[in-house]
């Protein structure tokens, strides 16, 4: 057994927040910079210009991108030969949030209740979710999901007889409905197959898929740049002023499912994609 101290995890966490929120990740720049390429409209262009800007400003000044600095969200694969010491892993990961949160200036949107809306004051507690893997290696993958975004997202029950075309219709009306409120141009998660809790999970791991990295299934990876297109006619455009530029990317994952069933679960994400990860 190889020990890890959640130390480690804590210092880990903490500076994946920060870094997720001031520095735009590659792909996600290279996409905003491709989109400007190909933008007939000169609001849109703007835009696209401003976001690009606006996340230069932020790497080099090590500001947030954005002012809404997000939930946390933390995909953790724990290795089986791995032992925790100096406490528990949950604890760890809070603790690695409201560190990264206090000391990088970062807005704290958490509340401890949903209706009575009292701020946690540190942005913790983080959705953690853990999977055990073989190994004696553990992942972090942390995402700082902004909350306009994240409530444009959808979940619908097919027949397991629904076609193609009608899975593509509920996905594409859902970042209609979205427009300018998810700040596109967006990323489009989505999740097939699970069940209730499972296919929101999928759609929300799609996002960590790194924009331009295609389904490896062949079908899927056709479907996704189909749905980009057709979403790219909608005419929302980058902040919903106009344009071609709606979304970067759409990231089909699937799950096994019960006979009777067909979840779809569409996770919408903003342009200012926050995603990082590291193995300890
Ligand atoms: S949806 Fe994204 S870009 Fe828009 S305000 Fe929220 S975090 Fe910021």
């Amino acid at each position: 057994m190889r020990e890890l101290s959640t130390k480690k995890i804590t210092e880990a966490v903490r500076g994946l927040c920060i870094e997720a929120n001031t520095n735009l990740s590659a792909d996600v720049e290279v996409a905003l910079n491709k989109a400007l390429k190909d933008e007939e409209s000169p609001n849109g262009r703007e835009i696209l210009r401003q976001l690009i800007h606006n996340a230069g400003i932020a790497r080099k000044e090590k500001r947030p991108i954005c002012q809404d600095t997000g939930s946390v969200v933390v995909f953790i694969e724990l290795g089986q030969e791995i032992r925790l010491v100096d406490g528990s892993l949950e604890e760890a990961v809070n603790e690695g949030v409201s560190r990264g949160y206090t000391e990088g200036y970062l807005r704290k949107s958490i509340v401890s209740d949903p209706l009575r809306r009292q701020n946690t004051g540190d942005n913790a507690p983080a959705f953690t979710h853990v999977r055990l893997v073989p190994g004696d290696k553990l992942t972090i993958n942390l995402m700082c999901k902004g909350g306009g975004a994240e409530n444009c997202s959808a979940i619908n029950f097919f027949k397991p007889t629904s076609s193609h075309d009608e899975i593509s219709q509920f996905i594409i009306k859902t970042v209609e409905l979205a427009g300018p409120n998810a700040c596109p141009p967006v990323i489009v998660g989505v999740g097939i197959g699970g069940n209730f809790e499972l296919a929101p999970l999928t759609a929300k791991k799609a996002l960590l898929r790194e924009i331009g990295h295609y389904n490896s299934d062949h079908d899927l990876a056709k479907w996704e740049k189909e749905l980009l297109v057709k979403i790219n006619r909608l005419g929302i455009g980058p902040m919903g002023l106009g344009g071609r530029a709606t979304a970067l990317a759409v990231n089909i994952e699937t799950a096994p499912c019960h006979i009777s069933q067909l979840p779809v679960a569409v996770n919408i994400e903003c342009h200012a994609h926050r995603a990082r990860k590291v193995e300890l």
